[in-house]
């Protein structure tokens, strides 16, 4: 390690040689310091402390503690009085890893109002669909496993009666996202052939996900047709020639183009596709098994099963998107095209392990009854409530707060606001919803922002138009009192 080097040359050199802005002294060394700096805990005797047996042997435990040491050496360079103890520095440097160990990847309240907040962990899992998890995940299961014949079985017909029952399709395979799934659709389908897409369809998702950049991953050789704003039938047919391995539609997730436009219908590219002996493969992105619009005030979202009915050879969406459950990548269609998804070579580096399957198993067949679906699918409950039972349980969070509010310089309310989907589904569609609004001081909004963030579990809100907000729609009602206590723990360092 490099510190550990140029400390060990600190020692032995004249000080006037050191980069003195490195060890913080403007000046010379006096003998006094050197004295203390002998004083420093020798790494074994700090390793040797008690509270840090545990870790003994483990890299980690002599990374902190030589850390911890040259910490203190620095502290005594910069005008320290004393040396630290063996005992101190074992202390300090098992906090160090402590906090290096613990868990990065935590629970946190989302009070965004963003409910399939890809940045959070888009679709929570429902209680049946963890049970689910736990009783697939805790043993030995059937993941490969037909227990009729007593052999060997396959993962890939887990699910597939569950999703041609609810999409209509001939066949179904699970892959590990959405992402994956177009891959393999266009590497297995169109092999190294041209994939046919219109110039309005080539769309990002948060970043990683270009279907240009997609196209090239998978070898295929991507050819554009039509304009940003209109594509014709006669844009795609004119492109089709002996190249053409497949015709993709992606589904505009997350803009929308307004204004003097023309698309194709799925039906008609499905006709030009048969035509040339072409299949078309349709991504949905979120695609829906039940449309939102039936049961909520917003838009229709493209259907899966009507993307079968109209003759997509492939049809490709998420697990944790509109559909509520696990990350993965779901793709349904015809028999012929499936078959050759499956046994192609990729197949075998994103296929699904036992965890998606359970979960996506239990999500599925939550399906199967309207009434089911928003009992046992998180996001399905946060869409369909309504805002005058969002209002009724947040006054009692409001009541709990308005004086430890009151005293920090703050006001609290439960207020109307606007939710949306997100997750890459109904852009820009927005949902009536209710909120813990806190108003106060400018500056100190951004501060209680942070803190609350700082909070365990964190709690995660928003600053717009001057207030900061914690959109009640996406918490859970068992955690009222926990978002009370946070922000009152919040409010309360506020004043100090
Ligand atoms: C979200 C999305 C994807 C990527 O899906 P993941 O499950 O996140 O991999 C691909 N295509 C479209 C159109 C999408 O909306």
């Amino acid at each position: 390690m490099c510190y550990v080097s140029r400390v060990d040359h600190s020692l032995s050199l004249p000080f006037k040689v050191l980069n003195p802005k490195v060890l913080g002294v403007k000046t010379t060394m006096s003998d006094q310091r050197r004295e203390l700096l002998k004083h420093l805990p020798k790494v074994d005797d700090v390793l040797a402390q008690p509270v840090l047996k545990q870790w003994v042997g483990s890299p980690i435990v002599l990374k902190a503690v030589r850390d911890e040491i040259q910490a203190a050496r620095e502290a005594l360079l910069a005008g320290g009085k004393k040396a630290p103890t063996s005992s101190a520095v074992a202390r300090a440097a098992r906090k160090q890893i402590e906090s290096s160990l613990a868990p990065r990847l935590t629970r946190v309240i989302n009070g965004t109002g963003v409910i399939i907040h890809t940045n959070l962990g888009r679709s929570p899992l429902g209680k049946k669909v963890l049970d689910a998890v736990v009783e697939a995940a805790s043993g030995y299961s059937t993941l490969e496993y037909d227990l009729g014949r007593g052999e060997r079985g396959s993962r890939h017909e887990l699910v597939t009666h569950l999703l041609t029952a609810l999409t209509g399709a001939e066949d179904a395979l699970v892959v590990n996202n959405n992402a994956a799934a177009v891959l393999l659709a266009l590497a297995s389908l169109a092999g190294r052939k041209e994939v046919v897409v219109s110039r309005g369809q080539l769309v990002e998702i948060g970043g990683s996900f270009r279907i240009p950049d997609i196209c090239k991953a998978s070898g295929v050789k991507m050819v554009e047709v039509g304009t940003t704003n209109r594509t014709r039938i006669s844009d795609y047919e004119n492109a089709i020639g002996p190249r053409t391995g497949l015709l993709l539609r992606v589904h505009p997730s997350n803009f929308r183009v307004e204004g003097f436009t023309e698309e194709v219908k799925l039906a008609d590219l499905v006709a030009l596709g048969e035509k040339h002996g072409v299949p078309v493969v349709d991504d949905l992105g979120s695609g829906a098994l039940m449309d939102p619009a039936s049961r909520t005030t917003l838009p229709h979202e493209p259907l899966s099963s009507a993307s079968i009915k109209a003759g997509a050879h492939i049809v490709t969406f998420s697990g944790d998107k509109l559909l509520g459950g696990p990350q993965a990548g779901i793709i349904v269609g015809r028999r012929e095209q499936v078959a050759r998804m499956r046994k192609h070579p990729l197949m075998r580096a994103v296929r699904p392990d036992k965890i998606t399957f359970a979960a996506l198993d239990a999500t599925l067949r939550s399906y199967f009854s309207t009434r089911t679906v928003g009992d046992e699918v998180p996001i399905w409950k946060m869409l369909e409530v309504k805002v005058s039972e969002l209002e009724k349980w947040g006054r009692p969070i409001e009541s709990a707060l308005k004086s430890v509010a009151k005293s920090s310089g703050f006001v609290v309310n439960i207020e109307r606001s606007m939710a949306t989907p997100g997750g890459g589904c109904l852009p820009q569609a927005e949902l009536p919803s209710a909120a813990l609004q806190i108003s106060g001081p400018g500056g100190m909004l951004t501060i209680l922002q942070s803190t609350l963030r700082q909070a365990n579990p964190p709690v995660i809100g928003y600053l717009r138009d001057g207030v900061f907000r914690l959109d009640l729609r996406t918490m859970y009602l068992e955690d009222r009192q926990t978002v009370i206590d946070a922000v009152r723990w919040a409010l309360e360092r506020m004043n100090s």
